[in-house]
C-alpha cells in the first residue's frame, strides 16, 4: 500500500513518463534520506543557494547555477533577472517591465505547452515573447530581423515538444545571439546531458530536477556567472513564491552525484527489454499491434507503441486509452498521438509487476 493509497488514492501504474500530471519520478532511499536530513536542521538560506550553486556547476561546467523550485521557475528567474539586471528599482516592479527592455526571441515551433504554456513564464518574468518563423519553417533572417534595442535574450527550446522540423539549430541560434551581444538560453529541462549546452557556448540552461535526475521537486539554471547573479537576486523578489526549500536542495544535490555514477547503458538495456516484452505480448492480443520507437527528440529512450488492427477489432483506440486511466490500478500511457490511433508505454517508470498487469488489462479490455 502507498501512502496515496493510505488516504483513498487509486494506485498509479505509470507507463507515460516523467510527467508532472503523475509526480514526474520517484525517490531513491538514498535521494529521500538527503532530503529528509536537509529539512531536520537550519541553515543561512543564502548561504545553501550560493553553495548548491558552486555544486551544480561542478556538475554541469557552468561558472555558476541557480537553484529554483522548478525548470519553469528557473526561466522565470532567469529572464527576470536579464531584465532587471539586478536594479532593484526594475526587480520590485516586476512582472511590470515598461520601458526597459523585455523581449525575448524564440522560434514559433518552439512555443510549447508543457503543461502550461513556456510563454506564460517568460511573461511572468516581466519578459514579452516574440516568436518568429512559421511553425514548420524559420530561416535565421526570421530570429536577425526581429533584434532590436528591446531584445533581452534570444531562447531554444530543446524538447521533444518542440516542432523537430524547419528549426534554426542550436549552433547557429548561439552565434546570432553572440553577433549582437545577447545571451542564448536553453531551456533543455527534459535533457538527460547536463555538460553538452554549456560546453556548445549556450550562455544559460535551464533544467528539471525531477525529470533525468529524479530529484525531488527542483530545478535549476547554469551558466554565465553575472546572469546567474541575477537570477539570483529574484529570491527577494518575483522569485519568492516559487522558492526552494532547502530539503529541496538537498535531495537534488545527492541525485546530482547518484547521476554521475549512474549505469546508463545497463538502464537503458534493461528499458529496452521490458519495451520487447511488451510487444511481444500485446502482439498475442486479438486485435492489437505493437512496434518498438525511440524518442522523437533522439534520446536513448524506447517505447512500446500500439495500435487497433480494425480488420480484427472496431474497438477504438480512444476507448482503450479512456477504460486503462479508469480502471484501478490507474494506468497511464503516453496518449499525445492518440489522434493518429496510436498510444505509447514507456518503460522507465514502470515497477516490478506492472508490464504484466499492463498486458493483462489489454487482454480484458479487447475482449469485453
Ligand atoms: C518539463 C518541462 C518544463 C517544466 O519543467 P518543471 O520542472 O516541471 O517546471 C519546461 N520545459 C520543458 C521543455 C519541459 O519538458
Amino acid at each position: 500500500m502507498s501512502i496515496y493509497q493510505d488516504i483513498g488514492l487509486k494506485r498509479v501504474i505509470n507507463s507515460c513518463g516523467r510527467v508532472t500530471i503523475l509526480g514526474v519520478s520517484t525517490l531513491s532511499d538514498e535521494v529521500a534520506e538527503a532530503a529528509v536530513a536537509g529539512g531536520q536542521s537550519y541553515v543561512v538560506i543564502e548561504d545553501l543557494i550560493n553553495r548548491a550553486g558552486e555544486i551544480i556547476s561542478e556538475y554541469t561546467g557552468g561558472e555558476d547555477s541557480c537553484v529554483a523550485s522548478c525548470a519553469s521557475a528557473a526561466i522565470c528567474l532567469t529572464v527576470a533577472g536579464l531584465i532587471s539586471k539586478g536594479k532593484k528599482s526594475i526587480m520590485d516592479r516586476l512582472p511590470d517591465s515598461k520601458g526597459v527592455p523585455n523581449e525575448i526571441i524564440l522560434q514559433k515551433g518552439h512555443s510549447i505547452e508543457f503543461g502550461a504554456p513556456i510563454s506564460t513564464m517568460l511573461r511572468l518574468g516581466g519578459g514579452v515573447p516574440i516568436e518568429v518563423g512559421t511553425v514548420n519553417e524559420i530561416i535565421p533572417e526570421d530570429i536577425e530581423e526581429a533584434i532590436n534595442e528591446k531584445t533581452v535574450a534570444l531562447l531554444y527550446v530543446k524538447s521533444h515538444h518542440s516542432v523537430q522540423k524547419g528549426m534554426v539549430d542550436i549552433e547557429t541560434m548561439i552565434e546570432i545571439a553572440h553577433r549582437h551581444d545577447l545571451p542564448l538560453i536553453i531551456d533543455a529541462a527534459a535533457e538527460e546531458d547536463f555538460r553538452k549546452y554549456i560546453a556548445m557556448g549556450a550562455d544559460l540552461v535551464v533544467y528539471s530536477g525531477a525529470k533525468a535526475l529524479e530529484a525531488t521537486t527542483s530545478g535549476f539554471v547554469t551558466g554565465k556567472k553575472e546572469y546567474i547573479q541575477y537570477a539570483k537576486k529574484q529570491y527577494h523578489g518575483i522569485g519568492r513564491p516559487m522558492k526552494i526549500g532547502k530539503e529541496g536542495i538537498m535531495g537534488l544535490l545527492k541525485a546530482l552525484d547518484l547521476y554521475e555514477n549512474k549505469d546508463m547503458k545497463k538502464e537503458v538495456e534493461e528499458n529496452l527489454a521490458k519495451v520487447q516484452y511488451l510487444c511481444e505480448e500485446i502482439n498475442k492480443i486479438p486485435g492489437l499491434k505493437a512496434i518498438q520507437i525511440q524518442d522523437e527528440a533522439g534520446r536513448a529512450i524506447y517505447r512500446t507503441r500500439i495500435m487497433v488492427d480494425p480488420t480484427v477489432s472496431d474497438k477504438k483506440i480512444g476507448e482503450i486509452n479512456k477504460e486503462l486511466r479508469a480502471g484501478d490500478p490507474i494506468i497511464y500511457c503516453r496518449a499525445e498521438f492518440l489522434n493518429q490511433g496510436q498510444l505509447d508505454f514507456d518503460p522507465r517508470p514502470l515497477c516490478e509487476g506492472d508490464k504484466e498487469l499492463i498486458v493483462s488489462r489489454l487482454k480484458e479490455l479487447m475482449k469485453g
